[in-house]
């Protein structure tokens, strides 16, 4: 017996696919699963985070319904995954809430923060939030940077703090111990991993959607996706150099690097996130966790909303638009910022970790097969 239903249908089914193995070739989850005789509840979340979901094997299946074993292994590792976002959150007690309801948190949490700063600004002096800014440190009169700086250090600390303390649970219920040695082959086998997203090919041929017919565009929009944000990230703290080392304030000319970066990243934010849920909207149902619907859209769409409200204030940064704009693009950044160790954000941190652990697992079984 497990710690939970879903964690005895991931048992139950593994045990079938170790004795049938006709999927082992389609990504890291069967020679994991091969690994082992028995699964603990730590195996069984190790190995429903190095699924990436494209549903090969579901296709591949002679077991899956109608046939009385009922395989479904992607759907029931999407479901113990999402289980174990909530089950390592830090603190436990807002995960149950945003999985229920994460859009809206977000949405209402973005919402909220904006209207304060809007209000705010208001209440002070009109001309600030309606008025047209232009040169270095046009957008602190809106907000002083000192306070800008301590609003959003302070939410952003508090995502890493949470996230830590999450992978760190994670880590250890899958089997190491914390603070153990780093294997650096693993760990640069692992970032060539993620960084490919070599096992969301659907063992080369893509994800299958509802009509049975692999494509290769989940990969593409996760690239954008992962890219655009790396970019943005990149562009915060060139920014941030440019204000503390160099004493150059925002905003910044369009060819400097902060705004050259935070433009290509915005970009691949706009095209990955609407390609994302275009394409999580054409995924057969029998494939995915329907019930956490809200949780799993909503770190995408404020990823699109992050970018699209970047982008518009980067277009009307000199007229009199700018002021409500930088209200609402900081509302959304915040949202996002403390909504990200309880929504889909995790799953990058977490699979990240089990392709390190199967990393390990893998040399440590090429170097005793070599003794
Ligand atoms: S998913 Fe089906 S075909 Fe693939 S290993 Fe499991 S039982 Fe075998
Ligand atoms: S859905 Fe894809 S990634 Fe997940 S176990 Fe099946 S083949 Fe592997």
């Amino acid at each position: 017996m497990h710690g939970t239903r879903i964690l005895d249908e991931a048992d139950r089914l593994m045990t079938v696919c170790n004795s049938c193995r006709y999927c082992e070739g389609l990504c890291a989850v069967f020679p994991a699963m091969e690994m082992r005789r028995a699964f603990s509840d730590g195996d069984l979340n190790y190995l429903a985070n190095l699924c990436h979901s494209c549903g090969a094997c579901y296709t591949d299946c002679q077991f899956s319904p109608p046939h009385e074993f009922n395989v479904n292994v992607p759907r029931t590792l999407a479901v113990a995954r999402a289980e174990s976002y909530a089950a390592y959150a830090w603190p436990r007690a807002f995960s149950g809430a945003f999985a229920r309801n994460g859009l809206v948190i977000s949405l209402v949490a973005a919402l909220s923060v904006a209207a304060f700063i809007f209000g705010f600004a208001a209440l002070h002096d009109r001309q600030v939030l309606l008025g047209v800014h232009t040169g270095p440190g046009a957008f602190y009169k809106l907000m002083p940077h000192n306070a800008m700086a301590a609003l959003f250090g302070a939410a952003f600390l508090y995502a890493i703090v949470a996230l830590v303390m999450g992978v760190r649970a994670f880590w250890r219920d899958i089997g190491e111990p914390v603070g153990m040695r780093t294997d650096m082959a693993a760990l640069l086998q692992a970032i060539r991993d993620a960084g490919e997203l070599r096992y969301l090919d659907g063992g080369g041929v893509g994800c299958f959607n509802e009509d049975d017919r692999p494509t290769d565009r989940r990969r593409l929009y996760h690239h954008l996706t992962f890219y655009g944000f790396a970019l943005c990230f990149a562009s915060t703290c060139v920014a941030t150099l440019y204000h503390y080392l160099l004493a150059r304030e925002a905003p910044y000319a369009w060819w400097d690097l902060p705004v050259v970066l935070g433009t290509l990243g915005g970009i691949g934010l706009l095209i990955g996130p609407i390609g994302l849920l275009a394409e999580r909207w054409k995924r057969d149902p029998v494939l995915v966790d329907e019930a956490r619907y809200g949780m799993d859209v909503a770190f995408i769409v404020m990823l699109f909303l992050t970018s699209l409200t970047g982008m518009a204030l980067l277009m009307l940064r000199e007229t009199a638009a700018m002021g409500p704009l930088l209200a609402l693009h900081l509302g959304v950044v915040f949202s996002l910022f403390v909504t990200m160790p309880y929504g889909k954000f995790v799953h990058g941190i977490y699979r990240f970790a089990a392709l390190v652990r199967y990393a390990m697992e893998r040399r440590a079984m090429a170097q005793g097969t070599a003794e």
